[in-house]
C-alpha cells in the first residue's frame, strides 16, 4: 500500500506514522510518501486525516508499477533520456571486461563511429571460476573514465560488491548490478542512494515479480533512475547459454513503470545469435541494447564467445538502423 501524506505534514509525524505501521518514507516532491507491505489494505483511522492519497497494491511491486504511476518514467542520461514519451532505444556497448589501453582505444574509435553515446566496460567481474581473469578493478575504471575523456563517451560499470560500491559509484555515469546481485540488499542501498541512472539486471533464477521487487528497493530509497535488463534466465535448455525471456520483456513493459533494456549477449553466450536477438529486442520496441564487443574477441580474457567483433558490430548497427526505422524508434 502506498500512502501520500498531506504535504502539511512534517518529518516527525511522517517518521511516527511509518515506524508504526513497519513501512519506508520517502520524500518526494515536497511531501511524504509511506510504503507498506502489500498485505495491508487499510489505514488505521487515526493515520487517516494525514493521508491525502493511497494505493492498495495487488503485490509488492508498488513504486515501479504502473497501477501506481501511470507513464514510464523518464531517465536523463547525459544530454539525452529514454523512457517517458521519447522512443529513444540508447545503444550501451563495449568489452566484457576493460582488458588494456590499446583495447579500450582501438574499439572507443569503432563505437564513436557508430554513434554509440555509452561505452560499457565491466572492471570488477563476478565470476563463476575463482581462477578466471575478474577484472583490472581500480585501473580498470581509470581507463573507462580516459576514455570518456577522450571520446566523450558516459561510461557505465557494474558495481559487484560493497567493498568497492562508492569507488564505482563516484566514476561512473551508469551502474551496473549484475545478475549474481540482484538481490544484494547493501548494493541496492548503496544504488539507491546514489541518485545515478541504474541498470539492474534479472538474476538468472529469479521470477519478475522478484526482479521487480528488487527495483522497488532502489526506488524506496529514494532513487527513480531504475532501469530493468532483461539478461536471459536459466531455463532446461543448454544449447544456448541462458533463454532470452521476451515474455518477460512484454510483461515488464505492460505492468511496470521502468524502462526496460535487453542484453543479448550474455544471453545467448555467442557472437552469431546477438545480432538477431538484438533485432527482435528493437523490434519489442524496448528502451536500450546492451552489447559486448571486443577489437579481439577470440583474445578476450572474458566471455571471448559471445563478444563480436568490429565488424560484426558495424554490421548489426546497420541492420538495427532500419528496425529502429520500421518501429518509429530513435536509435540514440
Ligand atoms: C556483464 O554485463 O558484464 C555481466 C557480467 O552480465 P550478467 O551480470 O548479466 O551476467
Ligand atoms: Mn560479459
Amino acid at each position: 500500500m502506498i500512502l501520500h501524506l498531506d504535504p502539511a505534514i512534517g518529518y516527525e509525524k511522517a517518521r511516527d506514522i511509518t515506524y508504526s505501521l513497519f513501512g519506508r518514507i520517502l520524500k518526494k516532491e515536497g511531501h511524504f510518501i509511506v510504503v507498506l507491505s502489500s498485505t495491508a489494505t487499510d489505514i488505521p483511522e487515526s493515520f487517516s486525516p494525514y493521508v491525502k492519497a493511497y494505493w492498495t497494491m495487488p503485490t509488492d511491486m508498488q513504486l515501479s508499477s504502473r497501477q501506481y504511476k501511470e507513464k514510464t518514467t523518464e531517465i536523463r542520461i547525459g544530454d539525452t533520456y529514454i523512457g517517458g514519451d521519447r522512443r529513444n532505444t540508447l545503444m550501451m556497448a563495449g568489452p566484457c571486461s576493460v582488458e588494456s589501453y590499446g583495447q579500450m582505444d582501438s574499439l572507443c574509435s569503432v563505437l564513436q563511429n557508430e554513434g554509440v553515446k555509452v561505452l560499457r566496460g565491466g572492471c570488477f567481474k563476478p565470476r563463476t571460476s575463482p581462477y578466471t581473469f575478474s577484472g583490472l578493478g581500480s585501473e580498470g575504471l581509470r581507463l573507462m573514465a580516459e576514455m570518456r575523456k577522450k571520446y566523450g563517451f558516459l561510461i557505465a560499470s557494474e558495481v559487484r560488491d560493497a567493498s568497492h560500491a562508492e569507488e564505482v559509484i563516484d566514476t561512473v555515469d551508469i551502474v551496473q548490478i549484475g545478475t549474481k546481485s540482484m538481490f544484494d540488499q547493501a548494493l541496492l542501498s548503496a544504488c539507491g542512494k546514489c541518485g545515478k541512472p541504474v541498470i539492474l539486471k534479472r538474476s538468472f533464477g529469479a521470477t519478475l515479480q522478484e526482479f521487480v521487487n528488487c527495483a522497488d528497493f532502489l526506488i524506496a530509497q529514494g532513487n527513480d533512475n531504475v532501469i530493468l535488463c532483461e539478461r536471459g534466465i536459466r531455463s532446461f535448455e543448454h544449447s544456448t547459454r541462458f533463454t532470452l525471456d521476451l515474455c518477460g520483456v512484454e510483461w515488464l513493459k505492460q505492468h511496470c513503470n521502468l524502462p526496460v533494456i535487453v542484453d543479448p549477449s550474455h544471453a545467448m553466450g555467442a557472437r552469431y545469435g546477438v545480432p538477431g536477438l538484438a533485432r527482435a529486442a528493437m523490434a519489442a520496441g524496448i528502451d536500450g541494447l546492451l552489447i559486448e564487443t571486443h577489437p579481439e574477441p577470440e583474445k578476450a580474457l572474458s566471455d571471448s564467445p559471445q563478444q563480436l567483433s568490429p565488424e560484426e558490430f558495424s554490421d548489426m548497427m546497420k541492420s538495427l538502423r532500419k528496425v529502429a526505422k520500421a518501429m518509429d524508434k530513435n536509435m540514440i
